[in-house]
């Protein structure tokens, strides 16, 4: 039996424009949005097209590299400094099971303390 298809996730239902956001940068493989709850005053995400649930599951040295390049080019479009941020899982503050890069920066003075997203 075939198992029935899993609901597109919030960030698919964002590339496919059925929900409405901020689009800061896109190509063929990946989209960067601005985030809805921004947890610094510049605060990206930086998301593959393709589909994975958690950043572990990418076991392919040349896409895990390609979304850090995507998210490096991002970043360097709108900071000169910042902080990428991936939250793995439940446990590690993972709230949108679609494989993202958090892009944080622009703090006054530079980056508070801490590694909280
Ligand atoms: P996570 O906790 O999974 O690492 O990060 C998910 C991020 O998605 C959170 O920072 C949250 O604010 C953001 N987010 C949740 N819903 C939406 C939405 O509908 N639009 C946008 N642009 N960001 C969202």
């Amino acid at each position: 039996m075939t198992k029935p298809a899993a609901p597109p996730t919030l960030f698919e239902r964002i590339i496919a424009r059925e929900i409405p956001a901020e689009i800061v940068y896109e190509d063929e493989g990946y989209i960067a949005i601005k985030d809805i709850a921004p947890k610094a005053p510049v605060h990206l995400l930086v998301i593959p097209k393709t589909l994975s649930t958690r950043l572990d599951e990418i076991s392919d040295a040349a896409t895990l590299g390609q979304l850090y390049l995507t998210a490096i080019k991002v970043a360097r479009q709108h900071l000169e400094d910042y902080r990428l941020v991936v939250n793995v899982g439940k446990g590690g503050g993972q709230e949108v099971f679609h494989t993202h890069i958090h892009v944080l920066g622009g703090w006054e003075g530079g980056s508070p303390v801490g590694f909280g997203a």
